[in-house]
């Protein structure tokens, strides 16, 4: 089932062709689903990319970007429609179908054929076929491979390049985490070859920030920023209220928790943003913590070893106090 010739089977059949991604998807989510989406258009699929949730502005210049159906309650039963019409539904970078909220079920209930493609841990098994490997820096990597391996090369252009760089270059952390390797930079080079223009990504993706946004990072740095010594541990929590006075948009606190992450000899990070009705989480670590686990076993989060995320219900002042509580049951591993 997971053999080439299966997917190949499919698409020849033709049909209508969805791709999901994440809810609050970043540049991996977003560059693979528009990437995999130019490339199938290039077979002659027409294709949908939906996003369960918007998201930030400094995604908006890749090509398709246009086309994106975001979900809205308004457009539920269009959306609902698009997913029950389609022959395949791709679902990129991530691994349960939770993770694109209530069109989780819709996808789990169609007809069509699921291709999974993602490198995040412990997958749900919903798929009919998958490139799935956590050893993969980005989905982008994974999508990549796939065109590589459909024989298809020289389908690529430089606006697919565009978006599986943009993918790979933010989830290796502008390739400094540890899931940097040859093969990713093997892939970049391939694809400069077809055209990639790394400085013009990086300006759109790094260098686009309002000045509300560095106000907010500069606030978060001086007054947020809380260092736990003993646990090697430091965290930012932000309220609606210290959000709303920044006029935060969707993505501004994107790679703040990193510079909580950047101190010295800081081994776990986290960065709380309070929501509506919940308390939205983000984790990194350096080394061996697994805040992949830490993020599954207290707040119904996952991710990567390194770069997880989670929520919680409860407000954010009991959710930072749960938090730190709960440091104490990793002394040994954070010392
Ligand atoms: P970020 O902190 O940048 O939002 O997410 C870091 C990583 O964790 C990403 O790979 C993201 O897909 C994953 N992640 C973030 N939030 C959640 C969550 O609530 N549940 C799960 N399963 N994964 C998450
Ligand atoms: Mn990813």
């Amino acid at each position: 089932m997971n053999d080439i010739k299966t997917l190949k089977g499919w698409i020849e059949k033709g049909g209508k062709v969805v791709i999901t991604t994440h809810q609050n998807p970043d540049a991996d989510a977003l560059g693979s689903s528009l990437g995999l989406s130019l490339y199938l258009q290039k077979l002659g699929l027409e294709t949908t990319v939906i996003s369960p949730t918007e998201y930030p502005g400094f995604l908006t210049w890749m090509e398709g970007n246009d086309d994106v159906v975001i979900y809205t309650e308004e457009m539920d039963a269009e959306i609902e429609n698009m997913i029950n019409e389609a022959s395949m539904i791709f679902c990129l970078d991530f691994s349960s179908l939770d993770r694109i909220n209530h069109l989780g079920e819709i996808v789990r209930a169609s007809g069509a054929k699921k291709i999974l493609i993602d490198h995040h841990l412990s997958p749900e098994n919903f798929y009919d076929f998958s490139r799935w490997s956590t050893d993969a820096a980005a989905t982008a990597e994974l999508v990549y491979e796939l065109i590589v391996e459909m024989g298809d090369s020289h389908l690529m252009d430089p606006e697919i390049a565009n978006c599986l760089y943009a993918g790979i270059m933010t989830d290796t952390g502008n390739f400094k985490h540890s899931n940097v390797t040859r093969n990713v930079f093997e892939i970049c080079a391939q694809l400069i070859e077809h055209g990639a223009n790394i400085s013009e990504v990086t300006r759109n993706i790094y260098d686009t920030n309002s000045f509300d946004r560095l106000r907010l990072l500069g606030f978060s740095l001086n007054k947020k920023l809380k260092l736990i010594p003993e646990y090697n541990t430091a965290y930012i929590a932000l309220s609606k209220e210290e959000l709303r006075k920044f006029n935060a948009q969707p993505g501004d606190t994107e790679g703040i928790v990193n510079y909580a992450l950047s101190l010295n000899g800081v081994l776990f990070a986290a960065l709380f943003t309070e929501k509506d009705n919940l308390v939205k989480m983000s984790f990194r670590s350096s080394g061996d913590f697994s805040v992949n686990d830490f993020a599954r076993t207290h707040f119904s989060g996952g991710g990567h070893k390194n770069a997880a995320g989670g929520k919680s219900e409860d407000s954010l002042e009991e959710t930072v106090i749960r938090f730190e509580n709960l440091l104490k049951e990793y002394k040994k591993q954070l010392s």
